[in-house]
């Protein structure tokens, strides 16, 4: 029934806010990504997969001159004086991202409208699957009220918005795949050039996110510890090779050749980062030739990296990982997402789809004592109005 869901969000508006006049409903996707982790603020490669996951703001002029938002995941409302935005603090709480879009528009010079806004999300918040880029996308459209910026603006003011407001150093996959998501692709992303390809996967498998539920302390903390220790691999090699800017410059060989003058630490993050832009470009040709084997593996050597030369694993990510290659029909598995916590992504055949599922939720259950999400990641389209009659 076409339209039902929409016209249900309008309904649920229309009680919060007392009018829906003027509504209009804007959808962002969250993401997995499929390989290329860590690689984004190293100026690397990334191949995410926009889901069928998202977040949604319903938004309305408001008469009053303020700014609301209401989150139905927090169940909770905030207002502002439009007049206020510019000049706001970070208050370390969910509204840094939406606040931190208003502030990136007005430094691009386009003005913020008062209006009510209504946030609903199908992405879990803080699971890998980017609950935070999918409602910087979704607030920036709201905001623009269907103004045009150029998709990559766009995508680059969301990601300046995480990196200025909420203090968060991350790279420009989040928003670049929330604003670029094609239905029935992966998207190869240069991270440096901000070029993209769109890659469409083989038949025969498919993708399974399984979530640990946990969200452990360390992650922010240690994100932008991943991101300094990069940066000291970068200034290290350069002393030999001028020329590198970024671990993207770095070739296996190179890093090689330095390697004994990097601090040990230092040096097992490069050769995470330098390996795993190598994948990247790897699994994309396995997948044109439909070698599903050779990416199942690559998948897998991505997690023990991650693992043993980043560091960003926690227990429970290589208790699904290793749980999800002993069973049949599973090809590779790794984490996705930031670490210590969040979601592993499963590359599968179709058929293995239940199986997996059961097993899956067994193995966690005695192990963690936790029932463990499970999302098939349908490839999406990208952010956009949410146009009349279309389900959600
Ligand atoms: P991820 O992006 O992997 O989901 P992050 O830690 O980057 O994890 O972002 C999660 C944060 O984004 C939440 O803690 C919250 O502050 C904010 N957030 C995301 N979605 C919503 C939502 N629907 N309502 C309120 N806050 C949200
Ligand atoms: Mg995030």
């Amino acid at each position: 029934m076409a339209g039902v869901a929409q016209s249900l969000m309008t309904e649920d508006f229309r009680k919060l806010y007392g009018s829906a006049e003027g509504v209009r409903i804007f959808r962002a996707p969250g993401r997995v990504n499929l390989i290329g982790e860590h690689t984004d603020y190293n100026l690397g490669f990334v191949l995410p997969v926009a889901l069928d996951l998202a977040t949604y703001i319903a938004a309305a002029p408001s008469t009053d001159g303020k700014l609301r938002i209401y989150s139905e995941f927090r169940k909770e409302m905030r207002e502002w004086n439009v007049a206020d935005l510019a000049a706001l603090t970070p208050a370390r709480h969910w509204t840094d991202y939406p606040i931190g879009v208003a502030q990136e528009l007005l430094c691009a010079g386009l003005a913020i409208a008062p209006a009510n806004l209504l946030v609903r999300s199908s992405v879990p918040e803080g699971s890998g699957l980017s609950s935070s880029a999918a409602l910087e996308v979704s607030t920036a459209l709201a905001f623009l009220a269907g103004r045009l910026l150029d998709p990559l603006d766009l995508a680059r003011l969301c990601q300046r918005a995480e990196r200025n407001f909420v203090g968060m150093p991350c790279g420009i996959m989040d928003q670049y795949i929330s604003v670029f998501g094609r239905e029935h692709s992966a998207v190869e992303i240069d991270c440096r050039s901000l070029g993209r390809r769109f890659v469409e996967l083989p038949a025969g498998i498919t993708f399974v996110a399984v979530n640990t539920m946990v969200k452990h302390a360390l992650a922010g903390s240690a994100y932008k510890d991943r991101v300094a220790e990069c940066a000291a691999a970068v200034a290290g090699i350069k002393e030999k090779f001028p020329g590198v800017e970024s671990l993207r410059d770095v070739s296996p060989e190179q890093l090689e050749s330095v390697a004994p003058s990097l601090p040990a630490v230092v040096e097992r993050r490069a050769r995470h980062v330098v390996t795993e832009d190598a994948r990247v470009g790897r699994y994309v040709e396995a997948s044109t030739r439909g070698d599903l084997a050779l990416m199942g593996e690559l998948l897998v050597e991505s997690h023990r990296s991650l693992q043993h030369d980043y560091e960003v694993s926690c227990a429970e990510l290589d208790f699904l990982v290793d749980t999800a290659l002993a069973i049949d029909g599973v090809l590779g598995s790794r984490m996705t997402g930031g670490g210590f916590g969040g979601c592993t992504v499963t590359m599968l055949r179709p058929d293995a789809v239940a199986r997996f599922g059961q097993e899956m939720a067994r193995a966690y259950q005695r192990q963690f004592q936790a029932a463990p999400q499970i999302y098939a990641c349908r490839p999406s389209a990208g952010a956009g109005e949410v146009k009349d009659s279309e389900e959600f």
